[in-house]
């Protein structure tokens, strides 16, 4: 049974904006007030949070009525009876391969510690269209969370920290304990990170703003996915990293290693102000570069390294042909076709790359490259007009070759070419190399020069986190696999491997609810009417088939019957991903974890 905490119950006014991105990312200071957004305010441990509406449109935008057309009480109430996956949920949020759903016992079995100890939150709509939202829900088991979310249809859920105590059952233990390390308190909780298109405004040349986007500026939540995926796993050595499409207009991340579970709040906010870096005072004017030495830390150059190819690829051009993303494997389903999107134009047009591109140049460059490029760019008379990647490698090489760049920089790979130095000397002597001869032989003017093609490229695609999601262990985000009510739109695992620079992931092709009950339906129907059994996917197989002697067909069907609702609809790619890539791993170490500590205790009592 759910106990709903009474103190954590509030109502707010019925706009249809207010609740709904509320606790996308639930910030302890006021949140930047969007269009939608509401400023919420929740405290530390174990008080209530409060909710105060921001000034919000009363007309509905054209988004908001396709938001209608996609999400209804009724769709939820399909998709929370029929197909969300509570066992992935649970079997992820338990860290215990061995908590399972029995589908013959309709039974959990396994541990149930961690699970039962989780915060879930759920924001519900009164008949009157009242929203309500919940804090310190708990549940014992998968059945538990399943019975409240087909029963109460939240509009969206939010899961927060595992605490010492069943969330549910906070009362009691706010109130008999005072001490910190008995009272309740969150003990654990993923390191998250939240990731939206709204930051990224005033770089938005293709005409977004707040929460409309297209697909030429989701390519920015790419890139910012690429360097903070490879930051994580390379500077911090992390290996189980959920990614989530937010299912409007950005991307969150669970990190769910052991260690990253049990940081401490400072140790979130460091990990956290690792990523972020600050271009007011240009690279060398901040914590990761050098003044004196004109160096800046490698995981900048690294960053750059993913980065420039995406700026390439995306901010340069005014339009780009892309894939449709690894998307499903729904065969039907044709947004996997590549097509043409716009670009953001920076050097497609004159007064873009006037504009944005060369008057940006520090003055020495500005004088000098930037006057003549602007002269040969806009020269009527110029026989071939060059690609905006085109101008901005030519920029580039001019840069190099006025400034000595060292060869290739400001890539990881570069070099600095001295005269000192034999031209084939080995490369990974190049860092050494470059400090060397910068630190003895570059004024300030040159070295913000050479920093100024990593100032661009960061200032249009570097991660822009919302950075106090990340920061505390008592933190809600909304949960994966919920729905988005205004886009209706499932919140999918996106897998980084699956996307290049060429095939991005397509949040567009994400399903809606309306659509999923759809398919659902169609599944059932070609089911029902193509054979006998109502459940069963068929499958062309090679393997003979004794009772049917007399068929005289080479090939005969392999019954295939799916386990969840899911699977006959365009979840399963992305569910089935999520499976392999994040759940398969995670259960890989935790056995191997629970096996090497069976032999550590076997061997303590000599028992071999
Ligand atoms: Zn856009």
């Amino acid at each position: 049974m759910t106990s709903a905490d009474p103190m954590a119950v509030e109502r707010v006014n019925n706009d249809d904006s207010i609740m709904t991105e509320v606790n996308d990312a639930i910030t302890t200071a006021a949140t930047t007030a969007t269009d939608d957004a509401a400023v919420t305010t929740t405290s530390t441990s174990t008080g209530t949070s409060t909710t105060t509406n921001a000034v919000t449109p009363s007309k509905k935008t054209q988004q908001q009525q396709q938001g209608e057309e996609v999400f209804s009480p009724e769709l939820l109430k399909i998709y929370y009876d029929r197909l969300f996956p509570y066992s992935l949920l649970c079997k992820w949020l338990s860290y215990d391969p061995s908590f399972a759903f029995d589908d013959k016992t309709n039974k959990t079995v396994g541990e149930k510690k961690i699970f039962s100890r989780r915060e879930f939150s759920f924001t519900l709509e009164t008949p009157s269209r009242e929203e309500i939202y919940i804090r310190y829900q708990s549940f014992s088991d998968l059945e538990g969370l399943k019975s409240a979310v087909t029963r109460q249809k939240p509009r969206k859920i939010d899961i927060g920290a595992v605490f010492s105590h069943p969330p549910k059952d906070k009362n009691a233990y706010v109130s008999s304990s005072s001490n910190k390390n008995t009272g309740f308190r969150p003990v654990q909780r993923e390191l998250v990170f939240d990731i939206d298109l709204t930051d990224y405004d005033d770089v938005r040349k293709c005409g977004c703003q707040n929460a409309k986007i297209c697909r030429t500026c989701w390519t920015f939540m790419t890139a910012a996915l690429k360097v903070l995926d490879q930051g994580l796993r390379e500077d911090f050595g992390f290996q189980h990293i959920a990614w989530f499409y937010s299912g409007r207009r950005g991307i969150h991340a669970w990190v769910c290693d052991e260690e990253a579970r049990n940081l401490s709040d400072e140790a979130r906010s460091a990990v956290a102000n690792y990523f972020e870096i600050s271009l007011t005072e240009g690279l060398l004017g901040n914590r990761y570069g050098n003044n004196s030495s004109g160096t800046v830390h490698p995981m900048l150059t690294r960053a750059y390294d993913v980065l420039e190819p995406y700026f390439c690829r995306y901010v340069l051009p005014d339009k780009v042909e892309v894939g449709g993303g690894y998307n499903n494997n729904n065969s039907n389903d044709d947004s996997s076709a590549s097509e043409m999107i716009g670009g953001h134009k920076l050097l497609a047009d004159r007064d873009s790359w006037e504009k944005h591109v060369l008057d940006t140049l520090p003055a020495v460059a500005k004088e000098s490259v930037g006057k003549r490029l602007k002269e040969k760019w806009s020269n009527p008379r110029e026989l071939n007009d060059p690609s905006p990647v085109d101008k901005w490698n030519t920029l580039l090489r001019h840069l190099r070759v006025k400034f000595k760049f060292p060869q290739s920089w400001p890539s990881s790979s570069s070099s600095y070419d001295d005269d000192d130095e034999d031209e084939n000397s080995n490369s990974n002597k190049n860092n050494n190399k470059r400090s060397k001869a910068s630190s003895s032989s570059l004024d300030s003017e040159t070295l913000k020069v050479w920093m100024w093609p990593m100032e661009i490229v960061f200032k249009y695609t570097y991660p822009r986190l919302d950075i106090n999601v990340s920061k505390m262990q008592n933190h809600l985000l909304k949960s994966p696999f919920c729905v988005h009510p205004k886009t209706g739109r499932v919140c999918v695992p996106i897998d980084p491997d699956a996307m290049d620079i060429n095939n991005d992931f397509n949040p567009f092709a994400v399903p809606t609810i309306a659509q999923l009950a759809t398919e659902l339906n169609e599944y059932h129907k070609n089911n029902t009417t193509s054979n006998n059994n109502d459940d069963v996917d068929e499958e062309e197989g090679d393997d003979g088939n004794e009772n049917n002697e007399n068929d005289t067909r080479k090939k005969t069907k392999k019954i295939v019957v799916p386990q969840h609702e899911w699977e006959k609809t365009s979840l399963k790619g992305y569910f089935e991903i999520f499976e392999k890539k994040f759940l398969q791993p995670l259960e890989k170490e935790w056995r191997r974890e629970q096996r090497d500590l069976a032999e550590q205790q076997a061997a303590i009592r000599g028992d071999f």
